[in-house]
């Protein structure tokens, strides 16, 4: 099944954030505690792979597999 997968590569920019309606992308704290570096993640269940979150991303951090 396809899925969108965040590379390491995230910077947490944000960019991301609002290009999803869907409500399907979510910031994560690398360590418990909101310490660490903060990155995107995809929450699969809302996620309708409309893409629009892999074309706006300038890290080309997002991406598709399949
Ligand atoms: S996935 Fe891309 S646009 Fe989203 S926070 Fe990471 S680097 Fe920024
Ligand atoms: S593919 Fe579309 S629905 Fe899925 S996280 Fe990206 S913008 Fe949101």
């Amino acid at each position: 099944m396809s899925r969108l997968i965040v590379k390491k590569k995230c910077t947490g920019c944000g960019q991301c954030l609002p290009s999803c309606r869907k409500g399907a992308i979510q910031f994560v704290s690398e360590f418990p505690g909101g310490y660490g570096k903060k990155t995107a993640k995809v929450l699969y269940q809302k996620c309708t792979l409309c893409g629009v979150c892999v074309e706006v991303c300038p890290h080309h951090a997002i991406v598709l597999v399949r």
